[in-house]
């Protein structure tokens, strides 16, 4: 027998288990390296170990993942990738970067690793990062099966396909209002904005790269977007598996920065009583909109969780620039302020009431299987479509219109949400969506038919 070590829960692999695995095929995957990209593929990972196949996950330098938490025959074998510290500042310069300087490496890996497997297990194929559209032409070239994992939902993808039907021209303001007419619950403020030709191409590359993939994961769940699933399915026509949320099956190892003190203050909280605030790894904010944020928090009388990553803020390195009157009522006990929590576990607490957003998929997606209601601030990318989801479709949350981080109106939202008739509404409508997920995830469901099928699929082709 062996063991790792996973969210603290001690997890004993079988040596029979062990080459029963070595019999399902070997698999390599391919994470993009941004916290909300590399959490569900080493979530997929672990899926896909727990279904006897062997894994190898090949990842750059650059944001390097912690192997600690993962099962010790999950390989990861790190890339040369050329990119610098500062990358993540530009993320459109950061995605070109990859594609342009990973292809060589990859290539050679791939190259190498299949040179030496005579006698080994099957070489089943690629799973990448549907951004990641460089290892097309190395599958194509190496006849090998290949996989885009989307970490993002169908929506989004739709929505990106509108943008790209556009053009890179800018949207008119008069347009911003209207909604979208094949997606009713859209405006068309909430498309993702493709303003440079370099990015048009890009979004055109990473598109023709899903679609000509052996198949598509994507870690969402068909109870969660029945108006975009035909438009994708439709625009695609290969193979689609909604294996999501994949979270549930394994928890985030933490990072370096976690801090663990919150949930022992949790417990000292009553039940739905905090507000939880994180915008997630990449959003930044403007000293005026923290501040805005502070008063608002202190003025709606909850108590408060909030996560400020160090440099999020621009011109400061943390949290200096929060009035003095703000910290006193950190010291009187009305909240903490913290650089990272490990959020799986925090949305899970019962303490937690409400979660204010920047409506990264992951967070909508850890926020529902908690049956959690939002108060959504999207900013960019795949956000402002999920904050609609949750907001228009789904009723588990509202929106912050118009990116509005002024005080009065934050203090209002926060009430809307965990104080209101509206938000105990909303909280039945979260719990409700609770159960449906759950009821996906278990034997018979359709997030875990989907993941037999793909299990099925990955073997049989
Ligand atoms: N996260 C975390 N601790 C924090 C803040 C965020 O573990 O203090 C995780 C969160 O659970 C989620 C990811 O970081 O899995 C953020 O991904 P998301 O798609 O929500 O947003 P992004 O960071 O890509 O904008």
């Amino acid at each position: 027998m062996s063991s790792y070590t996973n969210g603290g829960v001690v997890v004993v692999v079988d040596e029979m288990e062990k080459r029963e695995r070595s019999a399902g095929g070997h698999l390599v995957l391919l994470p993009c390296p941004l916290q909300g990209h590399m959490n569900p593929m080493l979530h997929l990972a672990n899926l896909l170990h727990s279904k006897g196949f062997s894994i190898t996950i090949v990842h750059t330098q650059f944001k390097s993942p912690n192997p600690s938490g993962y099962p010790s025959d999950i390989n990861f074998k790190s890339i040369p990738d050329g990119l610098s510290k500062d990358q993540e500042d530009d993320l459109v310069s950061l995605l070109l970067n990859l594609n342009l300087n990973c292809e060589a490496p990859v290539r050679d890996f791939l190259l190498q690793m299949q040179s030496n497997r005579s006698g080994q297990e099957p070489f089943l194929g690629i799973i990448h990062d549907a951004s990641l559209y460089f290892v097309s032409a190395i599958a194509d070239d190496m006849k090998l099966p290949r996989f885009a994992f989307k970490t993002n939902n169908m929506t989004f993808y739709v929505g990106y396909l509108l943008t790209t039907q556009k053009g890179c021209h800018p949207i008119k303001d008069e347009e911003l209002e209207e909604p979208v007419f094949v997606l009713p619950f859209l405006k068309i403020k909430d498309l993702p904005e493709v303003k440079s030709s370099d990015l048009h191409i890009q979004v055109g590359k990473m598109v023709d790269a899903t679609r000509t993939a052996t198949a598509v994961i994507c870690n969402t769940l068909k109870q969660l977007e029945q108006n975009a699933l035909p438009m994708f399915q439709q625009d695609l026509s290969i193979p689609v598996f909604l294996v999501g949320p994949l979270h549930k099956y394994s928890i985030s190892p933490p990072t370096t920065a976690t801090d663990r003190s919150c949930i022992s203050w949790l417990d000292t909280q009553a039940p739905s009583s905090v507000i939880y605030i994180s915008f997630g790894s990449l959003v930044t904010i403007s000293g005026s909109e923290l501040v805005e944020m502070a008063w608002g928090l202190a003025n709606s009388k909850k108590n408060f969780l909030w996560v400020v990553r160090p440099s999020s803020v621009h011109n400061s390195q943390w949290v200096e620039l929060l009035p003095k009157e703000f910290e006193e009522l950190i010291t009187n006990g009305r909240g903490r302020i913290v650089k990272w929590v490990p959020q799986q576990e925090v949305l899970a607490h019962p303490a937690i009431g409400g979660f204010w957003t920047h409506s990264g998929w992951n967070s909508t997606l850890e926020s529902i299987t908690e049956g959690v209601p939002m108060l959504c601030s999207p900013r960019f990318g795949d956000q402002r479509i999920n904050a609609r989801l949750v907001s228009c479709v789904w009723g588990v949350g509202i929106q912050i219109e118009n990116d509005g981080m002024e005080r009065g109106l934050i203090e209002k939202s926060i009430r809307r949400v965990m104080v209101d008739k509206e938000g105990m509404e909303m909280k039945r409508r979260a719990m409700d969506l609770k159960e449906k997920i759950e009821i996906s995830l278990n034997k018979g469901g359709s997030s875990y038919v989907a993941s037999e099928k793909l299990k099925f699929f990955i073997k049989n082709g």
